[in-house]
């Protein structure tokens, strides 16, 4: 049986009326640059993430760009992130000149470790950017103490983790910013590249409302240097819809993971195979990562009997070429490289069908009792 790690076909099939009017009303409307679609979208993003504002940017990137921007951050600066994460959270570090200090994390939730975040912290430290990796937030309440403490701004990348919660609260609602990203294959994706900031600081999101449009306020006057980060009405217009069915979708990816589980158990696999943690909070499944012996060829077995997988992510930042400038060695950063040499994701997209998941587990167990 072949089983994509992702099959959004079968998701626009179940939606295809509702997008196809959205996309033809923004057609109509010939609106295509900010205007009423994007201001709709942003008013249900904010009031979906707990958040009071949310401002549409062009992507997940620049959503993490543009909040380092608007706060002035970049040479002689430094932000603490992890190193176990999508280049982006990275890369928007270093793009504005400030130097990424990456953190190790937790091995189980591979997620930055908040106990070794204050060793890091220096007189030029300006942030922390925790990743909500895989749908599951970060260890929030240490990070936001420690930032506190040492009065450093909270930047969350929530591109994986739209929907997600921690002691109640929503991804992107914890710190000063929620970073956001509706790239397809997230778990509110759109038509292409799109992005959305929240915060609930109306200063801030009206900082990010001129930064987005090249600093401008009023028209062609700038205070600021920004960029043009805006979100298209038509991947607002994309995105609204999808939202109204984001919820059903992770209950969906959630069932998944149960029936994962549960089918795991059944072949006795629980001492070969680690699954995700499972916690009280809100975990929204972009990934079902597990970690396992042999890696690289149970991939190759997978791949060869038609099962989707991927690796996420196969190098940690630290030890990624473009970064050698910043001097760090393998070894220093123990659980990221472990993690990267030991983890896949499997298919856990909504519409996998029990048969589909079966299959998956059945052709990973054929692997590992072979070993
Ligand atoms: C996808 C992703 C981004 C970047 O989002 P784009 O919309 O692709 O620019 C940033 N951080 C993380 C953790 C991501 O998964």
């Amino acid at each position: 049986m072949n089983v994509p790690l992702l099959d959004l076909k079968a998701q626009y099939a179940t939606i295809k009326d509702e997008i196809d009017a959205a996309v033809a009303a923004v057609f109509e409307s010939q609106y295509f640059i900010l205007g009423p679609a994007v201001e709709s979208c942003e008013k249900a993003v904010a009031a979906y993430c707990g958040s009071d504002h949310a401002v549409g940017v062009s992507s997940g990137t620049d959503a993490l760009l543009i909040c380092l921007m608007a706060e002035g951050i970049g040479h002689g600066d430094e932000v603490i992130t992890s190193p176990y994460t999508f280049f982006a959270t990275g890369g928007s570090i270093a793009r504005t000149g400030a130097v990424p200090v990456f953190v190790d994390i937790c091995p189980t939730t591979y997620n930055l470790c908040p106990n070794k975040i204050e060793e890091k912290i220096t007189g030029k430290t300006r942030a922390i950017m925790p990743v909500h990796l895989y749908g599951q937030c970060a260890h929030m309440d240490p990070i936001l103490e420690l930032a506190a403490k040492h009065n450093l701004l909270v930047i969350e990348d929530a591109a994986q983790a739209i929907g997600a919660s921690y002691r109640g609260r929503r991804a992107g609602s914890m710190g000063d910013y929620g970073c956001f990203s509706f790239f397809p294959s997230k778990n509110l994706g759109g038509a292409g590249d799109g992005g959305m900031v929240t915060t609930s600081d109306p200063n801030k999101a009206e900082r990010l409302r001129d930064f987005r449009n090249h600093g401008m306020n009023p028209k062609y006057f700038h205070h600021s240097i920004g960029g043009n980060f805006r979100l298209d009405a038509l991947q607002a217009a994309v995105v609204e819809v999808k939202l109204r069915h984001l919820d059903a979708w992770s209950e969906a990816r959630k069932k998944n993971a149960d029936r994962y589980r549960a089918l795991f158990t059944d072949r006795k696999l629980g001492d070969k195979v680690s699954l995700p943690e499972e916690k009280e909070d809100r975990h929204i499944y972009n990934q079902f990562v597990i970690r396992v012996p042999q890696r690289d060829k149970l991939v190759a077995y997978l791949k060869q009997e038609g099962i989707g997988c991927e690796i996420y992510y196969p190098v940690p930042l630290h030890l990624q070429e473009c970064f050698a400038y910043l001097g760090y060695k393998p070894g220093d950063l123990p659980n990221s490289e472990q993690a990267a040499d030991e983890t896949l994701a499997l298919p856990i997209y909504p519409e996998l069908t029990d048969a589909q998941a079966e299959a998956v587990v059945e052709t990973v167990a054929e692997f590992l009792e072979k070993i």
